[in-house]
């Protein structure tokens, strides 16, 4: 039966420097008894403001600073609190791993959700699945939810005051979206909910690399002085919304596989969406895109410091090469919604072209 084409986005999404002040006055509709799932940096840097924008209502407001991974043990200790505060609405503070526990304990109880991100650094936020891990940390599944998360709320203050890596790696994630959407939609592959694309979906797509095209750059440098300009807010839009919703609607293709098969190297530390920015250059290879357009996202990787070689990565072997082409290529990898059936050796020969003329823009 042929896929229908649907589209999935969160009910609400509110940005802007100083949004946590309007916290209560945007998501007070949800409820009047909040559990707000922290990370410690997540906590340090939402809690004043959250607590303030609640001004003297008596609404009750339970904060817990989670254990660092979404695993099992942890979903079940929050759901534990949801049920014994008779919580209303679960609130998300942190990075990716904080936002999977709390969308995961939202859906086991049947509360509301909302992500705060304080990194612009995943696709958590907007998305409608978690990834879950099991309590020795190895990973367990990805958890599939029937719809995305109730709200998300990101206050700029918060993500310029973080560490600019971590809006690098969200562009380097974000730069995958519109290629690997590109080459779903050509093979009429299923998006990452498992419905047909839809236009909407491929314009989100395409508007997220033409955003980081755009500012890039300048937002990078507002980060690093801490500071909020509309570069930035372009950048936190197109990291957070235009990647999320745009990856879940469209779908991941050869930059992601190419992370995760780097992942079967064991031990390695380059940040996810360093891997998957190298990745989309391989990618284009692998499609034989024109060499303008390999050009441009090249040119884009330099310039705002994101990977072009192995070497950038930690990879030094051919081995390792060769096991990540191996293992990026396995049944069910998103790689093989690109056109033909990839092979392992044909994705070889694209890193390795890939690497080679990221060492030449590089000047070795
Ligand atoms: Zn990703």
């Amino acid at each position: 039966m042929k896929l229908l084409r649907a589209m999935r986005e969160p009910l609400k999404y509110v940005q802007g420097k100083g949004a946590l002040l309007r916290f209560k006055d945007e998501m007070g509709y949800m409820g009047s008894r909040w559990l707000f799932v922290c990370s410690k940096s997540g906590y340090k840097a939402c809690h004043d403001q959250i607590e303030e924008s609640f001004a003297d209502s008596d609404d009750v407001r339970q904060w817990e600073i989670f254990g660092g991974v979404s695993s099992k043990g942890e979903i079940a200790r929050m759901r534990e609190l949801v049920e014994e505060h008779e919580i209303d609405t679960v609130v998300a503070a942190g990075g990716g791993s904080a936002i999977d526990t709390a969308k995961a304990t939202a859906h086991y109880t049947g509360t509301h959700i909302v992500a705060i991100p304080t990194v612009a650094a995943t696709d958590a936020p907007c998305t409608g699945l978690s990834v879950i891990y099991n309590d020795d940390g190895s990973f367990d599944k990805y958890l599939f939810y029937p719809t995305n998360p109730d709200a998300v709320m990101v206050d700029s203050q918060v993500i310029a005051n973080a560490p600019v890596r971590f809006l690098i790696a969200g562009m380097g994630d974000a730069l995958g979206t519109y290629f690997e959407g590109r080459s779903s939609l050509r093979t009429e592959s299923p998006s990452l909910e498992g419905t047909g694309i839809t236009r909407a979906g491929m314009a989100l797509a395409k508007l997220c690399y033409e955003t980081l095209r755009d500012y890039g750059s300048q937002a990078i440098v507002a980060c690093e002085n801490n500071v909020v300009t509309p570069a930035l807010d372009a950048i936190v839009e197109a990291n957070v919304y235009l990647s999320g919703v745009g990856a879940d609607n469209v779908n991941c293709a050869a930059a992601h596989s190419f992370y995760n098969g780097l992942t079967a190297l064991g031990g390695h530390s380059a940040p996810h969406g360093c891997c998957v920015a190298f990745g989309t250059l391989v990618q284009l290879v692998l499609e034989g895109a024109p060499q303008d357009e390999f050009d441009d996202v090249q040119d884009f990787c330099l310039e705002v410091g994101l990977p072009v070689t192995l070497e950038q990565l930690g990879i030094s072997s051919d081995d390792q090469v060769h096991t990540i082409a191996r293992n990026a290529c396995v049944p069910g990898e998103t790689i093989h919604n690109l056109a033909g059936d990839v092979t392992p050796d044909e994705l070889y020969a694209s890193i390795v072209a890939a690497d080679s003329m990221g060492k030449k823009a590089l000047g070795d």
